[in-house]
């Protein structure tokens, strides 16, 4: 019994510790790698817990309880890349490669739009024959069609491109950094540079775009001080959105003997994300829920404001094989909607059928 006290009390001293480490962490302009670093390295799964207790709470106050919904059309897997991780890369001969007609495009964004959706994020690999003056008709039909927001994801263009794109009337870009650390970067990028990934997204910021990055947790060769440096280039480019997923390996690559990223690291990762970052939109990914189990629900719980539901054509689905076992690839397009309905209401929230624009608008919310 007096044992039993001993350790309640010291368990207390432990978890106020943590409480206190974590509100520096919170309040700090810059926080110190080496805080991040350390709740990163959390293992005592009652410290864990405070941790996305925190996380879930700044959520709260910044988010409220909607769950924003982006609908993704992937509409081509041709990539002139050979990044070491992803199973688009170029170099991978057994993956049937295709595009979307612009019609078959605009039939997905017209299913997005019935399922009163507002963002539609179209996705593609670096596809140097994609035509941009086709995209281009693309964005600016649908910003005519339907009232809703175009999110980007289609890597590394020249600045023209960019404002082109902009111009058209897509609204936001996606372009994550995988990892800040550059030469890790450059390991896995072959014949790409650091540099310019970096000059891409101040381009992106600059242009006007609201403006998404991003890392992949569990790469091999990263450390948690690197996950922590992570989060700080996040904070200071001043994103509006943050893609956090773990890493899982694809056969055709060179990574292909590694294994997937942790769950809890990314789940780590991802709460202090929202702590230090705070009004930014945190998606729960689909890498999160293609593991052995899905995380998107501890995610959700973890600081995570948003899910994407994909409305890529059913025949193309699988074809999009970023990495393999992508979850629900044989459902019928936008299927998860009425899961993501169940899930939300599960853990007393709601879906948030609003644009979600930036959080960074408002400055109020801080
Ligand atoms: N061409 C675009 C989109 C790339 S695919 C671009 O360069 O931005 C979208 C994201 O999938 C990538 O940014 C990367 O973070 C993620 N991804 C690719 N392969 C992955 C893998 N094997 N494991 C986890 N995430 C992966």
């Amino acid at each position: 019994m007096v044992f039993l006290k001993i350790f309640e009390k010291g368990q207390e001293t432990l978890m106020s510790k943590l409480d206190q480490l974590l509100t520096r962490i919170s309040c700090a302009s810059s926080p110190g790698v080496e805080d991040l670093e350390t709740i990163l390295s959390l293992e005592n799964p009652a410290e864990i817990k405070v941790l996305f207790n925190f996380a879930d709470a700044v959520r709260q106050k910044v988010c409220g309880c909607g769950i924003l919904l982006r609908g993704i059309v992937e509409f081509s897997n041709f990539c002139r890349n050979t990044c070491a991780y992803c199973g688009l890369n170029k170099n991978n001969s057994a993956l049937p490669r295709y595009r979307l007609s612009m019609s078959e495009i605009l039939e997905s964004v017209a299913r997005i739009a019935a399922s009163k959706i507002k963002t539609v994020v179209l996705q593609s690999g670096e596809d140097e024959c994609m035509d941009i003056l086709d995209l281009l008709e693309v964005i600016q039909t649908i910003k005519e069609r339907f009232d809703m927001s175009v999110t980007l994801s289609l890597g590394e263009l020249n600045v023209k491109d960019y404002q082109l794109l902009k111009k058209a009337g897509a609204d936001r870009y996606l372009l994550k950094i995988e990892t800040s650390d550059q030469a890790l970067y450059e390991s896995l990028h072959p014949g790409m540079s650091f540099e310019n990934r970096v000059a891409c997204l101040h381009d992106l910021k600059q242009i006007g775009f609201q403006t998404g990055s991003g890392n992949i947790v569990g790469l091999r060769g990263q450390t948690l001080r690197m996950i922590a440096e992570d989060i700080l280039f996040f904070k200071e480019e001043d994103l509006d959105m943050v893609g956090i997923g773990p890493f899982i390996p694809h056969g055709e690559t060179p990574l292909k003997d590694e294994s997937c990223g942790s769950a809890l690291l990314t789940l780590k990762t991802l709460a202090l994300a929202r702590i230090v970052l705070k009004n930014v939109h945190l998606p729960a990914t689909t890498a999160l829920g293609s593991l052995k189990k899905d995380f998107r629900e501890e995610a959700l719980s973890a600081g995570a404001n948003v899910l994407m539901p994909n409305f890529t054509p059913v025949k193309y689905k699988k074809l999009y094989e970023i990495y393999p076992n992508k979850r629900c690839v044989d459902e019928p397009e936008g299927a998860c909607v009425s899961c993501f309905t169940t899930l939300a209401k599960s853990l007393g929230r709601t879906i948030d059928y609003s644009r979600g624009d930036t959080l960074k608008a408002d400055k109020s919310v801080i």
